[in-house]
């Protein structure tokens, strides 16, 4: 799940490097690390741990060079350590590598150089692509990386720097490894994702699977495996800088958690009109489409598969469509039943993530329409979609999902009206209610965010505790688990998100003083039963936090704490809901020292499988 950069041009290299790999922290921070062309050689410093430990290297030994790439990683063959940091060089530290993904063969490969009499450095199975570049290389570049992309498989972004070709990077991706180029003025930015060069330029390529990219100053050349040259469009991106900068908040995930009812707002724009009906005409399905459909099979991971858990219930009422939910990373083993009346939904924020993406072919062999809901405008889910519905939530830096799954479930509820409208089977004046709460979720969203000051001391109380149960019923099942996964992520407690009428299946046996539950108490159809639930764990010492809405004085009586939060239609209020679970788990982790924007073992944009 790396991130990499490289860039060619008049600036400070390494700076430009260290800039874009700050940005594209988020990806992995086991080992960071940069190579540059200099006077006819290649250096480079690379270190284990976050960039910082690489940026102080940096401070005491600079470098510089006319051409340069970078590296930050998430390991996936060998452990974090100096050695195993990318960039990779070849024998004669001539040619250097960075990768993002894993190359399936290396080992067959790395046997072969072996005898061939090559001598390896780290445990990664990068090193191989330095060795094999070293055997192909004849002078000519790109011709030997073509060589070596035509032995090895498996899923990358790489990068190729050599001593001999001073002004000149080269670039390939194959896979569910996303890569972008940036076009400055005699200068070009390559990165894996769209914040590391926002601050140069807006003007970008978007490179595909299967191409191979050559970068100099004027540009750059995109060809395919084979040599034929392509035609790419410049896409200009509209991202507000603004939003890959924390602006003032500690924490990057604090800010989205704020950027919530931009979000809601960016969301719904052009989609809800005025009377209420819902405009999804950029999906390109058409209403007839729409109608054939007899089933819906959604797949997707972490945050997104409790989004598309949400929009589950959503489809069923209103469009009274069968609905299977799969985690992505099972769909292959659970023999899905699809033909050309499925609707497959594949929800991801990055649009690489590769066990959605796995699922997503077997969707489309299918026969399946797929629809996508997704972040990132040219994306390989995006492009491999039917349709696709974006979520207009800006770059999310955090690893902690927060201000994205709130637009993927927005997302679900638009796509669940729409669906239920033109299949005629919603009611009229369910959706006029339903449109109704949506327009006022932005400015609900903000007034949720007002439980900031309350949430932080309890925060503090409750800090200690090394497991926490959350539950919710209905709608709001899928929100517990979604707040149990944050807490989990970022805090490091255990947390379990239950269907609260399954506690007393078995979670009720964890249940003591030291538990503390979070009930989602709002008012709805289930609430009486989501109170009985919340007395039960009251009866066996636990401490309860509610979130409930103002004045309601039934989910406040046996609460020990109650976070209040505006009422909306029930079917819409887990999107207000999840604000204090946000907060919470966001001030239990900055309470405790964990560092909330880059937790350990975790990476956000999930390239392996
Ligand atoms: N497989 C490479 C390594 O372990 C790159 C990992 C990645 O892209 O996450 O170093």
């Amino acid at each position: 799940m790396c991130g990499i950069v490289g860039y060619v041009g008049p600036r400070d290299v390494v700076g430009v490097l260290m800039d874009g790999l700050r940005r594209l922290e988020y990806r992995g921070y086991d080992s960071a690390g940069v190579a540059v062309v200099n006077g006819g050689s290649v250096i480079g410093s690379k270190r284990v741990g976050k960039l910082g430990n690489l940026a102080e290297v940096l401070r005491h030994t600079p470098i510089h060079g006319s051409a340069g790439i970078g590296h930050t990683r998430w390991a996936t063959h060998g452990r974090p350590s100096d050695s195993n940091a990318h960039p990779h060089l070849d024998c004669k530290g001539r040619i250097a590598v960075i990768h993002n993904g894993i190359i399936e063969n290396y080992a067959s490969l790395r046997d072969d150089l072996l005898r061939r009499g090559h001598t390896f450095q780290s445990d990664t199975d990068t090193e191989v692509v330095a060795h094999l570049l070293e055997e192909f290389f004849d002078g000519d570049l790109v011709g030997a990386v073509r060589r070596t992309l035509k032995v090895v498989t498996g899923a990358y972004a790489l990068g190729v720097l050599s001593a001999d070709s001073p002004d000149r990077l080269v670039f390939a991706r194959n896979g569910a490894s996303p890569l972008i180029i940036g076009l400055g003025e005699g200068e070009t930015f390559v990165a894996s994702d769209i914040p590391a060069i926002l601050n140069y330029t807006r003007r970008e390529l978007i490179v595909q699977e299967g191409e191979v990219v050559e970068v100099t100053r004027e540009g750059a050349l995109i060809s395919t495996f084979n040599g034929q040259t392509v035609d790419r469009e410049v896409t200009n991106i509209n991202w507000d800088i603004g939003s890959a900068e924390k602006s003032g908040f500690k924490h990057f995930m604090l800010k989205e958690i704020y950027e919530q009812p931009k979000v809601v707002k960016d969301t719904l724009l052009g989609r809800l009109r005025d009377d209420n009906s819902i405009n999804l005409r950029e999906l390109g399905l058409s209403d007839e489409r729409l109608r054939g459909i007899r089933k819906v099979t959604m797949f997707a991971c972490g945050s997104a598969y409790y989004a598309a858990a949400y929009g589950m219930y959503l489809i069923r009422q209103l469009a009274k469509l069968p609905v299977e939910l799969e985690l992505a990373s099972e769909f292959r083993y659970s023999d899905p039943v699809l033909d050309e009346h499925t609707l497959a939904i594949a929800v991801s924020q990055s649009g690489e993530t590769a066990d959605t993406l796995e699922a997503v072919r077997i969707a489309k062999t299918g026969g399946a329409t797929l629809l996508a809901i997704c972040n990132v405008v040219g994306s390989a889910l995006a492009r491999a979609a039917d349709a696709t519905l974006f979520m207009q939530a800006g770059p999310e830096i955090g690893v902690a999902a927060t201000k994205t799954f709130t637009a993927q479930c927005v997302d679900m509820a638009l796509l669940a009206m729409h669906l239920g409208a033109v299949r005629g089977t919603a009611d009229p004046e369910t959706l006029q209610k339903l449109g109704d709460a949506l327009r006022e979720l932005p400015s609900l969203v903000d007034q949720a965010l007002n439980v900031d000051d309350e949430v932080a001391p309890v925060a503090r109380r409750i800090s200690k505790a090394t497991t926490m149960l959350f539950l919710g019923r209905h709608v709001d099942y899928p929100i517990a688990m979604e707040g149990a996964l944050k807490l989990k992520e970022i805090s490091y407690i255990h947390a379990e998100g239950y269907a609260a009428g399954e506690m007393k299946h078995g979670p009720i046996a964890l249940l003591d003083e030291n538990v503390p539950v979070v009930v989602l108490a709002t008012r709805g159809p289930v609430q009486e039963k989501i109170l009985s639930n919340m007395s039960e764990a009251k009866a066996r010492d636990s401490r309860i936090i509610a979130v409930a809405n103002l004045h309601n004085d039934a989910a406040i009586e046996n609460a020990d704490v109650v976070f209040a939060v505006p009422e909306t239609h029930h079917l819409i209020q887990p999107i207000i809901n999840v604000v204090p679970l946000y907060l919470l788990a966001y001030h239990i982790a900055d309470h405790k020292g964990c560092d909330v924007d880059q937790p350990r073992n975790l990476a956000k944009t999930v390239t392996v499988e």
